[in-house]
């Protein structure tokens, strides 16, 4: 069907159209007739077709209405009251794509899906949901906040999803960063609260406030619509308009964003973040947030995107080497903020700092810049950074969720009155970008007009708190008490109804009969073919390769992997250190600012990561691996495997400074992350006791790293040779041509060029004999069972787990249906709806039969191990009506033939074939999928009941509520 500028679709006028070369798409612009909202279409021939409904949401304060309702309409509508259709479509769903974000200014509603039916189910879902939904007093109080009291002599608390969320969020102090940036630049605006919810704040929002909310903001005529991919458009209009928009007899209004006061003048703030220990030395962050631009000038926000990673990102930066070398701090960074507000935010920090070197650290700032705009900036920085650039743009278009990110540009722009059709093309911006960067000095005028010359910003010092956690505690307290005192009898005892209904109502799963209304998939609709690549062992120039031939737009992703069995033992806890410091610090003839300049120019990334593999049906074989990943273009794949073979053969350690500095960033941000997402440190933890692979993970990637890299990092003086011999060992060891596994993804022309010019790599490798090291059992360690970790995080992760099947016989598809209920189902319910948890899952090994329950920024403790402890029974008395059975398969089908870009599906097949994973093992564990009964599930229940006396608890995060439930555990251990 062709579509006519200015006619009329469906209720929607065409107001332009055109084909965007570079993306391979047709653009609609429609508006809605009578409603005015705009409507975006995309299309072209991709099948993973996406929607998105947006509304503009512009809160005046910080109690979290806007996320709150994004939570609260997903529990059920006019149409379809099902409590938590976000979970239940999770369930028994194929999309590869479906969430509801709050931003700072807007509301969205994505989703992505293959299959034309679903898409067109979940669209009546989503706009169902969003327009009409029941929005009832006790979804407020179970999403939003309650007062929550069990029993007379239990303790009175705040309780609710978003509030215990946000709770965690604020815990992090990157998030009180943002904040006073935000507020200090444009005191009075949208951008001033905290769209998230404030916890001080989210108690405040009544119920009555929080409907009128939804009233204002959720009308057509504050929404955007945005369609991606090969549905037919003019369904898509006649959808929309039939069973939603004609509904609307009037336009409604549309949310403007408060614009504020800009800050004119330099404004600073002090705030503070909550630690746990007394020690506060070196743990402030000084930030400074420099007003920009608009969202509407392109060029100018584009070369700042560059010039934000030429200053901040890239090791050849001189702005970033003076203040490393400083020792003003443990870590230096920054970046360009272009999408969350009306407003583009140029923001630069530092990790691990003292509040007293806030002036030294400005002067430092201003120096550097005016040293670099007045010398003008190094032509191979710029022309390096302009190339990473130009990198990330191919590679985006071989992404797997490309139309999110399209509806997203466009969304953006459509959110400010910009032109999205312009919007969505760079090509010949950055053609004339490239000229004026290198040909005209432009870097340098922007450096100077907008970061030198321009008194908007705010500089925020964040100083480490010892006592704010406990003040925190008692502020909530004081609040609690204040509203105990003057409660009457008959308020408390209904307070404790009310909790106790609220329980109840959480318990109760949605009925079959209100499950049925919800429009869903049946087996029938399950493709019969599925899209499986295998990874291809390939000779080359002496050497196995495997290789995945895929469409990579041209992209070559190889990974250089050694077989780590080499090292002794001791060397692992600093292995993870080690890969970083390889592929950062330069070579015998680059330093390391030489080599970012080179490693930028010629590749998309040069990058490490850690991996074990254990063998199908040979128990004992374990093989962890060190990978080196490199991406490429193709004009720039022979230096950059030249560059890879200088590494091997020549690293260098004797950069002792940088080295120095490498470990003192690395152990903060190792820090920050076991405190904000510390999970995997206790699962690997837990994964240690089963099997050694385990134990390789937890040895590099666990508690045991981060202890040694801690030590490491706070005595440093005193190990400094030790550690600097114990690199130069590693890489001797490693980098040994008998433990080198090669593999590429990429098309067949660059496949060809690999061909010829990848026999490099090898060469630069001596063979030497290897000496093959085990890891020594735990028992010999003295690691307890049961152990908690004490970070300064507000709340806990917990996790529990065990060998479920011995070697996993036994193991087949129906567990995988199994697992699926488990997770989204009982756990969910459990742990995230009545426990309060920000998430709850399992994770299992297919070939090692070893299984975790892991819950995620959890407020509870002793309730979250209860629900685990309560698998066996819900296992052994699973009761599912068919209806729901087949929701479940299908939904773990969906999981097991996921939607992956051309790099992850090779990354997978390697991985796969590594592992002795075939398509035969994959197909038959569908086939399982599909074909399974109740009966088939329950026949687990014995394994669990048998797995749970044996397995292990490791806990991390809050103090408090660990020593709450202390005997769970043998030791506590403050990290
Ligand atoms: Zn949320």
């Amino acid at each position: 069907m062709t579509f006519t500028i200015g006619s009329i679709y469906s209720g929607f006028r065409l107001v332009t159209h055109s084909f965007i070369q570079e993306i391979a798409s047709d653009v609609y612009i429609f508006e809605h007739e009578l409603l005015k909202c705009p409507l975006l279409a995309i299309k072209n021939s991709d099948t993973n077709k996406t929607f998105s409904v947006a509304f503009n949401t512009t809160p005046t304060d910080s109690t979290g209405v806007a996320h709150i309702l994004e939570h609260s309409v997903l529990m059920g509508s006019k149409k379809y009251p099902v409590k938590d259709v976000f979970g239940e479509i999770n369930k028994g769903g194929l999309t590869t794509f479906l969430n509801a974000m709050t931003g700072a200014d807007v509301t969205y509603y994505p989703f992505a899906t293959r299959n034309l039916k679903e898409y067109f189910n979940i669209m009546d879902v989503y706009c169902d949901v969003v327009f009409n939904p029941l929005l009832d007093r006790s979804t407020f109080l179970q999403e939003g906040w309650h007062y929550h009291q069990e029993s007379p002599d239990s303790p009175l608390q705040f309780q609710g999803v978003v509030f215990n969320e946000m709770k965690g969020a604020f815990s992090d102090p990157i998030r009180h960063i943002f904040h006073n940036i935000f507020a200090g630049l444009m005191p009075g605006s949208t951008y001033a609260h905290e769209s998230g919810g404030d916890p001080r704040n989210i108690p405040d929002l009544t119920y009555e406030q929080f409907c009128a909310f939804h009233k204002k903001h959720y009308h057509p005529t504050n929404g955007i619509f945005l369609l991606y991919g090969d549905a037919p458009l003019a369904d898509e209009l006649e959808f929309l308009q039939s069973r939603f928009l004609s509904a609307f007899p009037a336009p409604g209004t549309r949310a403007t964003i408060e614009e504020g006061q800009l800050a004119r003048q330099p404004v600073f703030i002090t705030d503070s973040y909550a630690v746990d220990s007394p020690d506060t030395k070196a743990k402030t962050f000084l930030a400074v947030g420099t007003n920009v631009a608009t969202f509407a000038m392109r060029e100018e926000n584009t070369a700042l995107q560059i010039i934000a990673n030429i200053l901040f990102n890239s090791d050849g930066s001189p702005l970033k080497n003076a203040i490393v070398s400083s020792g003003l701090c443990k870590d230096f960074g920054g970046f360009f903020m272009t999408n969350s507000s009306s407003r583009t935010i140029m923001i630069t920090y530092l990790v691990g700092s003292e509040k007293e070197h806030r002036d030294k650290f400005l002067e430092l700032y201003r120096t550097a810049l005016d040293k670099m705009v007045g010398e003008g900036l190094d032509r191979d920085l710029v022309l390096a950074e302009l190339n990473k650039y130009e990198f990330g743009i191919r590679e985006d278009a071989s992404k797997a969720q490309r139309g999110l990110d399209l509806l997203g540009k466009a969304m953006t722009a459509l959110k400010y009155g910009i032109d999205p059709i312009e919007a969505l093309q760079n090509d010949e911006l950055f053609a004339k970008l490239r000229h004026k960067a290198l040909e005209e000095s432009y870097f340098e005028q922007l450096i100077r007009q907008y970061l030198l010359d321009n008194p908007s910003t705010v500089t925020v010092t964040l100083v480490p708190d010892p006592d704010k956690q406990k003040r925190t505690q008692a502020e909530e307290q004081e609040r609690l008490a204040a509203y105990e005192a003057k409660a009457t009898e008959e308020e408390r005892a209904e307070r404790i109804r009310q909790t106790r209904e609220l329980m109840q109502e959480q318990l109760q799963p949605n009925s079959v009969e209100t499950l049925s209304l919800l429009p869903q998939l049946t087996l029938a609709d399950l493709s019969t073919k599925d899209d499986f690549h295998i990874a291809t062992p390939t000779e080359m120039f002496g050497q196995q390769v495997l290789v995945s031939e895929l469409p990579t737009n041209h992209i070559s992703y190889l990974d250089v992997g050694f077989d780590y069995s080499c090292l002794p033992p001791e060397l692992l806890p600093l292995l993870d250190l080690f890969g970083t410091i390889v592929t950062e610090i330069g070579t015998k003839r680059l330093s390391y600012q030489q080599f970012a300049k080179e490693i930028a120019t010629c590749t998309g990334a040069f990058s490490h990561t850690l991996a074990t593999y254990t063998k199908r049906d040979v128990p004992d074989f374990t093989r962890p691996v060190f990978w080196l990943h490199l991406k490429c273009l193709p004009a720039y794949l022979d230096p950059a495997l030249q560059l890879v073979a200088e590494i091997l053969t020549s690293v260098s350690f004797a950069d002792r400074v940088r080295i120095r500095e490498i470990v003192g960033r690395e152990f903060a941000w190792a820090e920050h992350s076991a405190h904000s997402e510390g999970y995997h440190l206790a699962s690997n933890r837990v994964f240690a006791h089963l099997s050694l692979a385990g134990r390789y993970n937890e040895a590099v990637n666990g508690v045991t790293a981060y202890l040694a890299i801690k030590d490491l990092a706070q005595n440093y003086d005193a190990q400094e040779e030790k550690f600097l011999a114990a690199l130069g060992k590693t890489a001797n060891l490693l980098f040994n041509r008998n433990n080198l596994i090669l593999a590429i993804t990429a098309d067949g022309q660059e496949l060809g060029h690999f061909t010829r010019a990848g026999d490099c790599i090898p060469d630069a490798l001596a063979s030497q004999p290897v000496t093959r090291y085990e890891l020594p059992e735990l028992g010999s360690t003295g690691m307890a069972d049961h152990e908690a970790f004490i970070t300064s995080a507000e709340v806990v992760f917990a996790i529990q787990g065990g060998n479920l099947l011995k070697d996993a016989v036994g193991y087949n598809g129906h567990f995988e249906v199994l697992k699926t209920y488990l997770s989204r189902d009982y756990l969910w319910n459990t742990v995230r709806q009545m426990g309060g948890a920000y998430g709850c899952f399992i994770q299992f090994g297919q070939l090692s039969g070893n299984l975790a329950f892991v819950s995620y920024r959890d407020p509870q403790v002793k309730k979250t191990y209860d629900a685990y402890q309560g698998v066996p029974s819900v296992v052994a008395g699973l009761d599912l009506p068919e209806k729901v059975l087949e929701q479940l398969i299908i939904g773990t089908y969906g999981n097991f033939d996921p939607l992956q870009s051309a790099a992850a599906k090779g990354a997978t097949a390697r991985n796969d074939f590594l592992n002795g994973i075939d398509v035969a093992y994959k197909e038959q564990r569908l086939a399982e999928i599909v074909h399974s009964t109740v009966a088939d599930l329950k026949s687990f229940a014995a394994a669990f009941a048998e797995m749970m006396p044996k397995s292990y608890r490791v806990i991390i995060g809050n103090r408090a509520k660990i020593e709450a439930d202390r005997s769970l555990f043998d030791v506590l251990i403050d990290l």
